[in-house]
C-alpha cells in the first residue's frame, strides 16, 4: 500500500478505511518506545512473522507497523511504535490514548521465517515487534537464534523489558553501516552459522551494509526488509 493517498481517492474506498479497531492500553518501555494494545476483530488476520499492517495516520497518510503479539481468542493484539518524532505517524502514534479508535490494516508483505534453521536477525528499534513476534515460535521450534539490535542509548534497556532473549544491543553509532566493521563481528567468523536463515530489517542502509557483507561472505540464506530511510516518507 502506498504511503499517501489523494483526498478524492480516500473517497472511493467507502468505509474500509474507517476506524476498525480500539486502543486499549499504553505504556512507554522508554522515552522513545510506546507498547500499544488494540482490540478489533483479527479473527480472519493472518501474523505470518515478517508480515506489517497499515495505520491510517492521518486523512490521506499510511504507515507499515509490525504485529508483536496477537490473541485471536480475545481480539487484542499489540504493536511496538519508535517515537522518533520526525513524521506524521511518530506524532500519530504519541497522540494514542485509551478508547482512541482508528483504522489498522489486516498483516501482510513479506515473510521473513524459515523453519528449522538457525537464525540470524539484526534491526532497531523498528524491528522490535518482529523480533517479539518472532521470538515464541523460535522457542517452540528450539531453533538456534541471534538477536543483534541498534539501539539509541536511551532505548538500550528495552529488549529486556519485552522479555527478548539471546540478544545483543550496539550502540546507534553507524557501525551497522560499516562493511569492515560488520565483516569482523565474530558471528560471521563461525562456520556454525553459515547455512543460517538470516533477516536483516530497520534502518535501509544498516540492511544493505548488513546484506552486502553477509553476500560476500556466502553466508546463509538472506531475507532483508528496509522499514525507513533517512529523508524518505514511509516505506
Ligand atoms: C514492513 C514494515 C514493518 C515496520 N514495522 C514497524 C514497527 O513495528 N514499529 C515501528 O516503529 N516502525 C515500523 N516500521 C517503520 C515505520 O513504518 C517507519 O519508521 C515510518 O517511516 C514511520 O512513519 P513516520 O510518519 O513517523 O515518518 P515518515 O513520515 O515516514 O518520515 C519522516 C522522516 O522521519 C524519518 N524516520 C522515519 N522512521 C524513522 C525512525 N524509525 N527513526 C528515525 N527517523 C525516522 C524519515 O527518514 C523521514 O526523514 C515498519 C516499516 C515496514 C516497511
Amino acid at each position: 500500500m502506498i504511503s499517501n493517498i489523494p483526498k478524492w481517492m480516500i473517497g472511493l474506498f467507502g468505509n474500509k478505511l474507517a476506524p476498525n479497531v480500539k486502543v486499549i492500553s499504553t505504556i512507554f518501555l522508554s522515552p522513545q518506545v510506546k507498547k500499544i494494545s488494540f482490540r478489533g476483530d483479527i479473527s480472519e488476520w493472518d501474523f505470518t512473522i515478517g508480515y506489517a499492517s497499515v495505520i491510517r495516520v492521518s486523512e490521506t497518510e499510511f504507515r507499515n507497523y509490525t504485529i508483536s503479539y496477537h490473541d485471536k481468542e480475545n481480539g487484542v493484539f499489540e504493536i511496538i511504535f519508535h517515537i522518533h518524532g520526525n513524521g506524521t505517524g511518530s506524532k500519530f502514534v504519541d497522540s494514542l490514548k485509551v478508547s482512541d479508535e482508528l483504522f489498522i490494516s489486516p498483516p501482510r508483505g513479506k515473510k521473513l521465517y524459515e523453519t528449522n534453521k538457525q537464525q540470524f536477525f539484526s534491526g532497531d528499534e523498528t524491528s522490535l515487534g518482529v523480533a517479539c513476534a518472532w521470538l515464541p515460535l523460535l522457542k517452540k521450534n528450539q531453533q538456534q537464534f541471534q538477536f543483534y539490535f541498534e539501539l539509541d542509548e536511551i532505548n538500550k534497556n528495552v529488549p529486556e523489558c519485552l522479555g527478548l532473549e539471546n540478544y545483543t544491543v550496539f550502540p546507534k553509532n553507524n557501525s551497522f553501516r560499516n562493511e569492515k566493521w560488520i565483516s569482523t563481528l565474530p558471528l560471521f567468523q563461525s562456520q556454525q552459522w553459515k547455512t543460517a536463515n538470516i533477516a536483516l530489517v530497520g534502518n535501509v542502509r544498516s540492511v544493505q551494509a548488513f546484506r552486502k557483507v553477509l553476500k560476500d561472505k556466502k553466508l546463509g540464506t538472506i531475507y532483508s526488509q528496509g522499514y525507513w530511510l533517512e529523508g524518505k516518507k514511509g516505506l
